[in-house]
């Protein structure tokens, strides 16, 4: 029940997670040129911690779904889908989930990617280590996040995880894990962040170099025509004034020439559109045929009167090159309303070669200038375009986020960028274009990726050795209080364990362990004496108990109790020394005659002195001298001799009789005499003490029906009364 209840509070929180995954990888972070950076992911490492593999897989899907939309390629499903069942799957062995991410990257999930995008991307060969690079670095960054995120939302850890032999982990591994994604976090973002500025500065260092060039390459176009229409001009008036003097025509000609050597060609002509002049000679024949009358520079020069400037053409017999004509009229020194003929250069363009031989000394960059109508003028050789044919691009406007200005000329239907390009207007509308190749910039991209991720791991591995080496700084001398605080004996604590390495407040700590210890042992010393002391007063106490219980108090001998209980161990004792036992039982002879005659005092006193007697009389420490009650006494004695008892018995009685007694108020001397019955038998005779006593009592009987002051003794047994 429980069980159920936990899955389905672990496939909504994996839905949850996952359709926030989605919505997160909607909008990927660009990094640079078609790169981003993925965050949703984040929750799906959460789910493969907190809940395992599957629910981790069901995450994955849903979040990666959020890239499909965007990118349209399955592969996602595949690599995320895999290294979120790896991380839930090396989360139940407990392995920490940034570990194996860096594991999964680095073995599975790289190799994978760069083996299956060779198939299946439609990348170039180049692009592809700078994506799989990048996916292992974007997954540090998500699986770091998510495993700072559920360290710093306690609740999270309410699921129940089936780690296996899920051990308590140690300071110490706890302590290095943190440190490590810390320390991959910080510099992961800081070496992505600076990557990040470092591109961007590149590619603005690149557009501003590139507006910059493009415009002081208008700026130099426009100055390099205009110089030349200006020399046409200037040259018009010059023969407008000078004498038709065809040799001074044709040597003004040569010299302008020389001064102007933009020009492929220049010629002179007369009024009848006759060439009269050339330069250089060796390309005319200044024949009659050779007139020009058909061409747009002669026409619009001549009968318009005006400089004219002609579109960009190839030139006929000068090789190749793109050209354009200037041509200006000049006029009758007298008559300046009346044109004599025309002026006219033919520029090469080919000017702008000085210029690209510059750049291919220092630079990657190339030209393309094109006409007004789109045609290119001019082109540098390395891009292998056809002069005067249209200038055919595609600009660049896909996937690729980037502040640059890109351009595809070759491959025009290609995703991937050719070029980075920038342009400029000229005055007369030719349009001039600055390009360079795009791949040089995105080698650095995919080089500054790849430094950052062997220097990332290189961080990992010694923030993992460093913080390994500080948390055993703490761990190792906690460790070795706890062990020693473990044993209890005095004289382990006393050694030092510690260090002069050992952390202050581990010392202290152990210091003050120390101390409370040794107070802790002085503590139970002390109580321990105590103890003795009491148990010891309890025991003297207990036996004077003893005493007072089994002590007549008026005449200190044993009470009955204690004789009747006592009898049973003599009679043992006897019965294995192979010893007769006797018990006799004394009654004071008219006892009461004593109390009426000399007060009750005189007959306590009378007590006193019999028991004295008694004491003197049976003094062996096996006798059992007692008052069984009023004034009779009892004797348990073992004898060896049996024969004697009587005797002995006897001299007590007369020891009694010949006893003074006097009275203590009234001090006057009286004597008394006791009757004595008694019964010597072997000891298993009877066990039992109350026959022994019926005998005694029968005598005692006797003796005082017989006239008192005497002794019956009954010897029972063969061999003890042979006589
Ligand atoms: P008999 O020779 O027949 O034994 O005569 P008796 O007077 O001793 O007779 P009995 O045994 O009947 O009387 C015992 C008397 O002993 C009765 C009582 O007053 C007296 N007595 C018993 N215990 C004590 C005692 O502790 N102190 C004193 N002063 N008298 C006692
Ligand atoms: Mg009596
Ligand atoms: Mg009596």
């Amino acid at each position: 029940m429980i069980n159920k209840l936990t899955n389905y509070k672990n496939l909504f929180f994996a839905t949850f997670l996952g359709m926030l995954g989605l919505i997160i990888n909607l909008y990927p972070l660009p990094f640079f040129a078609n790169v981003q950076f993925v965050l949703g992911n984040t929750f799906t490492v959460i789910v493969a911690i907190l809940c395992g593999p599957w629910y981790a897989l069901l995450t994955s899907i849903l979040a990666s779904s959020g890239l499909m939309m965007i990118w349209e390629s399955y592969h996602v499903y595949l690599f995320f889908g895999l290294e979120a069942i790896f991380i839930g799957f090396c989360r139940r062995r407990d392995i920490y989930a940034l570990y194996s991410s860096v594991m999964f990257w680095l073995f599975i999930g790289m190799p994978l990617f760069y083996f299956v995008g060779n198939i299946l991307f439609n990348l170039p060969a180049d692009h592809l280590p700078f994506v799989t690079i990048k996916q292992a670095i974007n997954s540090l960054i998500y699986t770091s996040i998510a495993s700072l995120l559920i360290l710093m939302i306690p609740k999270l850890w309410l699921f129940e995880t089936k780690i296996k032999d899920k051990k308590r982990r140690t300071l110490s591994k706890q302590m290095t894990y943190f440190i490590t994604l810390m320390i991959t976090l910080t510099s992961l973002f800081s070496t992505l962040y600076f990557n990040y500025t470092s591109l961007i500065t590149q590619q603005n260092l690149i557009k501003q170099n590139q507006n910059e060039t493009v415009f002081h390459l208008s700026n130099s176009g426009d100055q390099y025509v205009n110089h030349h229409i200006k020399a046409i001009e200037n040259a018009a008036q010059t023969f407008s004034l000078s004498d038709p003097n065809k040799q001074k025509q044709q040597h003004a000609l040569n010299s302008l020439h020389q001064n102007y050597p933009g020009f492929i060609t220049m010629l002179l002509t007369d009024n009848n559109s006759k060439v009269i002049a050339g330069s250089p000679l060796t390309k005319f024949q200044l024949t009659d045929d050779m007139k020009v009358n058909d061409r747009d520079y002669f026409i619009e020069a001549f009968y318009n009167q005006k400089v004219f400037i002609s579109s960009v053409f190839l030139g006929r017999g000068f090789g190749n090159d793109a050209i354009i004509a200037i041509s200006a009229p000049y006029f009758n020194s007298n008559n300046p309303m009346e044109p004599q003929g025309i002026i006219e250069g033919s520029l090469n363009l080919q000017h702008f070669t000085t210029i690209d031989y510059d750049f291919k000394q220092t630079n990657t960059q190339s030209i393309v200038l094109t006409d007004e109508k789109g045609s290119i003028i001019y082109a540098s050789d390395r891009l292998n375009l056809e002069v005067m044919s249209p200038f055919d691009y595609s600009i660049h406007a896909g996937a690729y986020k980037t502040k640059l200005n890109l351009l595809n000329i070759h491959d025009t239907d290609s995703l991937i960028p050719e070029f980075i390009y920038a342009s400029h207007k000229m005055n007369n509308g030719w349009i001039i274009y600055l390009v360079e190749p795009f791949l040089p910039l995105l080698k650095l991209a995919e080089k500054q990726m790849f430094t950052s991720f062997v220097l990332l791991l290189f961080a990992l591995l010694l923030s993992f050795f460093i913080s390994h080496k500080i948390s055993k700084l703490l761990t190792v001398p906690l460790e070795m209080v706890a062990n020693q605080f473990g044993q209890f004996s005095e004289k382990q604590i006393s050694t030092q364990v510690l260090d002069e390495n050992s952390p202050k407040e581990v010392y202290s700590l152990y210091n003050r362990l120390l101390k409370s210890k040794q107070q802790l042992i002085a503590h139970q010393l002390e109580l321990e004496e105590t103890v003795a002391i009491r148990t010891h007063e309890l025991e003297s106490a207990n036996k004077k108990l003893k005493a007072l219980v089994d002590k007549d108090p008026l005449t200190q001998l044993y009470n009955r109790r204690y004789a009747e209980q006592k009898f049973a161990e003599i009679r043992d004792y006897c019965k294995r020394s192979e010893q007769a036992l006797t018990v006799a039982i004394l009654d004071l002879d008219f006892f009461k005659q004593v109390n009426d005659t000399y007060g009750h005092l005189a007959g306590d006193e009378c007590l006193r002195q019999v028991a004295d007697l008694l004491r003197q009389f049976y003094k062996r420490d096996v006798d059992v001298v007692a008052r069984y009650g009023g004034e009779e006494f009892i004797l348990i004695l073992p004898l060896s001799n049996a024969l004697s008892i009587e005797q002995h018995l006897n001299q007590f009685r007369l020891a009694l009789a010949q006893m003074t007694i006097v009275a203590p108020k009234t001090k006057k001397e009286f004597s008394l005499t006791t009757s004595i019955g008694a019964i010597t038998a072997n000891a298993d005779f009877n066990k039992d003490i109350d026959h022994w006593i019926k005998v005694a009592d029968d005598n005692l009987y006797q003796a005082k029906a017989q006239g008192r002051n005497q002794v019956r003794l009954t010897i029972i047994n063969s061999d003890l009364s042979a006589e």
